[in-house]
């Protein structure tokens, strides 16, 4: 069961109750969304029956591989014009997702992104350097409309040219610093190569876009001498900034006004009480352009209802676990394990066996696969093959290291065969 958002008298003040948003919200996606009207007409659920956050549980999860399927506006729920900008998933395992956003979608988003980056401390006065893309990609400018919206001075240098960013970042003083979190160490590494910190006014650290460990948030504070703060979001549900851990750092805080968050069992799909681990799901509570009702993000944490000492009103969720297909990513590429797997298999001389072991050396993703030879196969010529193979299929330098046949541990169970060891020993 999950208990209310109004437990708490300042809970209640801010924070509507959610019943209220979703009843609304159910009804408003019944009316204009085509995909959803079949959706729920299909599982014979009348949108008056959602009554409350429980009684969700009876309405089908979302998936993307079904947002992929309306490729490229299929889910869009207002007419067009209304619609004033869209955006793009990757799209890097096939075609897109497209995302239309409507006026009212846009300034929510930059309400919502101004929120997390005032929860990370950012003021009027600072000057926040953004560098993830702008285009189709979410996040450049989600932050920089959070930024101008707070009325912060935004200094949009987009990603790479990494001499650019420390001369924008030493010359302007920029005191906040976006970015992915292997950007962000990428940068205090060369800021530290550099010698630069004494030219530096960075205060602030935000960093999103992928998992970082702990181990890899002090080594980025400690050379920069920064607090980090870790944001959440995912393109298809406005992008990054629904989520933002606050200055204590027990869980990133979530704009309930605007989403619902449940956790689901990740084999039965039941919703489970807070505080108890499974994926995250979203429903938007006021999204226009393309509302979406209990979307899967793959995403594993937990929610807390109990108050942050912080004094943030909203409710929060653990930072990120991991994910629930092993999805992972190098050089900003994602891979699943499934498509090493494939391209593997293309090359007769070696076993079944491999392991896929992630590294971070001088800031920068290294990936190595560790595969065993058949009988007659010579080693040097073999890793080749199969390097070739991975960089023209998957696109991606990998290291290849052809091991004794039967030397890779077997497991009865499922065997675990990637090992991201990015957030050790860096
Ligand atoms: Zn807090």
């Amino acid at each position: 069961m999950l208990a209310k958002y109004e437990t708490n008298e300042t809970q209640g003040q801010v924070v509507q109750t959610q019943d209220v948003l979703l009843q609304r919200a159910v009804q408003r996606i019944y009316n204009n969304s085509p995909f959803y009207r079949t959706k729920l007409d299909k599982a014979g659920i009348s949108p008056g029956e959602i009554r409350t956050v429980e009684d969700l549980d009876s309405v089908p999860l979302t998936d993307k591989e079904e947002l992929r399927l309306e490729y490229p506006l299929g889910l869009m729920a207002v007419p067009e014009e209304d619609v004033v900008r869209i955006h793009s998933s990757s799209g890097t395992t096939g075609k897109p997702i497209i995302v239309p956003y409507t006026k009212r979608d846009v300034q929510i988003w930059a309400e919502m992104m101004a929120r997390s980056l005032e929860l990370a401390g950012v003021k009027g006065r600072d000057r926040v350097q953004v560098t993830p893309g702008y285009g189709l990609w979410t996040a450049g400018t989600g932050f920089q409309a959070g930024v101008e919206h707070l009325g912060a001075m935004a200094i949009p240098t987009g990603p790479g040219n990494t001499e650019k960013q420390l001369e924008m970042m030493t010359d302007l003083g920029t005191t906040v610093l976006i970015g992915t979190s292997s950007y962000g160490l990428l940068l205090a590494e060369e800021i530290k190569k550099h010698n630069l910190n004494d030219e530096l006014r960075l205060k602030i650290g935000i960093f999103g876009s992928e998992r970082w460990g702990d181990k890899m948030r002090r080594r980025i504070e400690d050379i920069l001498g920064i607090e980090t703060f870790d944001i959440y979001g995912l393109t298809e549900i406005y992008g990054p900034g629904i989520a933002i851990d606050c200055a204590v750092h027990k869980g990133l805080h979530y704009w309930s006004d605007h989403l619902l968050f449940e956790i689901v069992d990740l084999d039965t799909g039941r919703q489970l009480p807070p505080g108890v681990e499974g994926e995250l799901v979203i429903t938007t509570l006021t999204k226009e352009g393309m509302p979406l009702l209990r979307y899967r993000t793959h995403d594993i944490t937990r929610i807390h209802l109990e108050a942050c000492s912080c004094g943030c009103p909203y409710p929060r969720i653990d930072r990120i676990l991991g994910r629930t297909d092993d999805m992972f990513k190098v050089k900003g590429v994602n891979i699943y394990p499934g498509q090493i797997d494939h391209v593997l298999s293309l090359t007769k001389e070696i076993g079944s066996e491999y392991q896929i072991i992630l590294t971070r050396v001088e800031g920068k993703d290294s990936l190595l696969i560790k595969v065993e030879g058949l009988a007659g196969a010579e080693d040097g010529r073999l890793a080749l093959k199969c390097q070739r193979n991975i960089k023209t299929r998957i696109g991606i330098l990998a290291n290849v290291e052809v091991v004794l046949y039967g030397s890779l541990p077997r497991s009865e169970k499922k065997s675990k065969r990637v090992f991201d060891l990015r957030d050790q020993g860096l």
